[in-house]
């Protein structure tokens, strides 16, 4: 394409396979006018001809620039002119990224410090990139009108044809019973039209869904779509806005009828949500909207199905896309609007490089692509809540639930009292029992909510204290019923039960803590007739089974629903009136400045699980330490102000994020002694250049101090601004690099610290 009424003569490229180093080739003359920023383009290098990526594309070449006008202090051009080998093939003329993607990948490798190459890898699936998955192309047979000269049969066949509007050949056959000679011949006559299509390989093809119309809103949705249309249709530069809704205050409609919006505007929309949450359900309520207009990128999508719905993106057949955190980066043609649901969701930031978070990486393509964003949730991100205090956030509050349904009448068990009337430590309090009894009769669903993994956290012996722990990743392993054995949670490692402790001898190990298998069974103990379904991440790691097990109980094929974290969001069970928490303290007592905000947050979502239909909800958080104000808050329905004003002031104090920037350095590697040595240099070279206000930790062993055979090292740092740490580390890391065997991670705005 011509760039500032010029023929594109060079261009600049990511080459595949090649980290951290841009390269520049010409565009031979046949290839100029059919050349795009953001296109796949084949390149000689070295022996090889390989992809790459244009990011720039230029009119002169870059050395002719140079040499043109930019001088050094001798007066020869700074840039050596050097001829540039040509590009040798296009394969396609709709970019693969657009300016402002090419942009954010820029501001993206800058501001997470990682190379160029790993953060144009998030923005492109591997599928993509790839060359073993293409379009999938499959005969079509499309009958004609008119007469023909048919035999009975064939012309009955074509009969059948025209009812179903021809169809894929390979269907048809089985259909209608009919051979493949049958058609052909068909064709040969002029009956009908055989050609080679692509078919879409469609994630919901075998699903029924039912369209919906926009729903009637209620006043305080009406007024905060009517906010969200204001920055629709504003002109230049918008502030994000922070949709505050309570769970069950109809979020997700007005996340709707915004997208209809801008839909009307003739522009597209990325839906983010927690992968979590990507359930069927939600899935369901958007589609059932826009149709045939949306794709759902889902992190259990086949490399084929990856492939077509990418495509349907770029070439804007779709218009609007749901998915998890690298849907950020779908591309979406003219965006018009980013949603990014739950936005506190600590799932949104990648735990390897590049470590972005995906809800600032929104907010900044927004910027870039001068489109608006909304960003939801009952309980925001302490830095989102932050940026609305300073006005750099708009806000739209939903304070009720749909239809005015009450909040649930949440109550807060201390445990405490109840093992001293019991004499020792209980799984269920009385009230609780009470409560679920109750419900049985009643024929009404109740969730068990348990921040806990596998049957206990440890297996423990009582009498020398000898707690079984993996070697290579120093955690205690976990104790696995089901198919009885450890396992090691970071590694995945696992042992059968040693039937002795092997360090006394001792017969009996005994288990700390409860898990949900022993919640499942204590249950049927005292409820043998319920229906009971568990679901945690040991059930639900096969494919289907998180969805079949919330059908199951969606149905009202079981009574009482026990599980872990995955069930405390984004679900809507119009029949659930009841919520137990049955360890509320367990994501409190980790040493994290987030734990607060964690736990509140967990408690709310939760909470909000119950009562969301007709039937009136009650919650029950069961907790030894009833008087937190995490535990407090999450109690009334106004809960969050007040919480939220207390832990940003505790956060100021301390000096803590949002009113920092933190940036966690893990230093890895085989030898404890030398990660240690190289940590402790580290810091040091950093005190040195003694930079204002900065604060950085001792460097000292990781809280997983070993993982995969690998000891791990820490840093923490903190200040102003993300740029006054990660200019100066890597202007040390270029004058002294680390050694080889020394492994960093750099995570800018670390989340969780581990
Ligand atoms: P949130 O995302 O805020 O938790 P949802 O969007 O899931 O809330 O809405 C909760 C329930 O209320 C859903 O079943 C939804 O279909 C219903 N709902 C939302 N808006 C309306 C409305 N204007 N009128 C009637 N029902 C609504
Ligand atoms: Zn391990």
């Amino acid at each position: 394409m011509e760039q500032n009424g010029e023929e594109i003569r060079a261009v600049r490229v990511v080459a595949e396979g090649v980290p951290d180093r841009l390269f520049d080739y010409a565009v031979p003359d046949a290839l100029a006018s059919r050349m795009r920023e953001g296109q796949r383009v084949r390149v000689p290098f070295g022996a090889k001809v390989v992809d790459a990526y244009v990011v720039e594309a230029f009119a002169t070449p870059p050395g002719e620039a140079a040499a043109a006008g930019e001088r050094d202090l001798f007066g020869e051009p700074t840039v050596k002119r050097r001829a540039l080998k040509p590009i040798v093939g296009l394969d396609d003329d709709t970019p693969f990224l657009s300016r402002p993607l090419i942009d954010l990948a820029r501001w993206m490798a800058d501001y997470t410090c990682s190379p160029f190459d790993s953060v144009l890898r998030s923005m492109l699936p591997s599928v993509i990139r790839g060359r073993e998955i293409r379009e999938k192309t499959l005969y079509y047979v499309t009958p004609k009108e008119g007469t023909f000269d048919l035999s009975r049969r064939q012309t009955e066949l074509l009969e059948n044809l025209r009812r179903v509007q021809g169809g894929w050949l390979h269907a048809l056959v089985r259909e209608f019973a009919c051979s493949p000679e049958t058609l052909k011949t068909l064709e040969r006559k002029g009956a009908v039209a055989i050609e080679k299509k692509a078919r879409r390989r469609d994630p919901l093809a075998n699903r029924r869904i039912l369209p919906t119309p926009p729903l009637p809103l209620m006043d305080e949705q009406a007024q905060a779509l009517k906010q969200i249309v204001e920055v629709l249709d504003a002109d230049g530069q918008r502030k994000p806005l922070l949709l505050f809704g309570v769970t069950g205050s109809g979020k997700t409609e007005v996340y709707l009828q915004a997208i209809a919006h801008a839909l009307d505007q003739g522009k597209g929309a990325i839906v983010l949500v927690p992968e979590i949450a990507l359930t069927p359900q939600t899935v369901q309520r958007f589609v059932a909207r826009f149709g045939k207009g949306i794709a759902v990128l889902h992190s259990a999508l086949g490399d084929g199905e990856r492939y077509d719905e990418w495509h349907r993106i770029r070439t804007g057949e779709a218009t609007v896309v749901v998915g998890p955190r690298s849907a950020v980066f779908a591309p979406v043609r003219n965006l018009g609007l980013i949603v990014v649901d739950e936005e506190h969701e600590p799932s949104y930031k990648q735990d390897e490089t590049p470590r972005y978070h995906a809800r600032d990486i929104a907010v900044m393509r927004a910027h870039l692509e001068g489109c608006a964003v909304v960003l939801g949730s009952a309980t925001p991100a302490m830095e989102t809540w932050n940026n609305v205090q300073k006005g750099k956030y708009l806000i739209a509050r939903l304070s009720k639930r749909v239809a005015n349904r009450p909040m649930p009448a949440v109550q807060i068990i201390d445990m405490r009292l109840e093992t001293l009337r019991t004499g020792h430590p209980q799984i269920f309090s009385e009230p609780l029992l009470a409560a679920l009894k109750d419900r049985l009769e009643r024929g009404e669903q109740s969730i068990l909510f348990l921040n806990r993994r596998g049957y206990s956290r440890a297996l423990t012996c009582p009498r020398c204290g000898h707690t079984a722990t993996c070697e290579a990743c120093a955690v205690p392993f976990t104790y696995h019923e089901a198919d009885h054995c450890l396992r090691c949670h970071i590694c995945g490692d696992w042992k059968p039960i040693p039937t002795v402790c092997p360090a006394c001898g001792d017969p009996a190990f005994r288990y700390v803590g409860v898990g949900t298998q022993r919640v499942e069974r204590a249950l049927q103990a005292c409820f043998p007739h319920a229906r009971v379904l568990r679901m945690d991440a040991d059930v639900t790691t096969r494919k289907q089974s998180h969805d079949e097990l919330l059908s199951i109980f969606k149905s009202g094929r079981a009574d009482i629903l026990i599980g872990t974290q995955m069930i405390a969001k984004g679900l809507d069970f119009p029949n659930v009136t009841l919520v137990g928490v049955l360890a509320a303290d367990t994501s409190l007592h980790i040493p994290d400045f987030r734990a607060s905000e964690r736990t509140y947050q967990l408690l709310a979502q939760v909470s909000g699980r119950a009562g969301r239909a007709e039937l009136p909800g009650e919650v029950f958080i069961q907790t030894y330490t009833p008087d937190h104000p995490a535990v407090q808050a999450s109690a009334s329905d106004a809960g969050f102000e007040p919480f939220a004003e207390q832990e940003l002031r505790e956060r100021f104090e301390g000096g803590y994020p949002p009113y920092t920037h933190l940036v966690c350095l893990t230093l890895r590697s085989e030898s404890e002694e030398r990660v240690r040595f190289f940590a402790e240099h580290l810091a040091a070279a950093f005190r040195e250049k003694r930079i204002a206000d900065l604060l950085i930790s001792d460097a000292c062993p990781a809280p997983l101090a070993k993982a995969k055979g690998l000891f791990r090292y820490q840093i923490l740092l903190r200040a102003p601004t993300a740029k006054r740490i990660t200019a100066p580390l890597t202007d040390l890391l270029k004058k002294h690099p680390l050694p080889l065997d020394i492994k960093l991670a750099i995570d800018v705005d670390a989340i969780e610290i581990s």
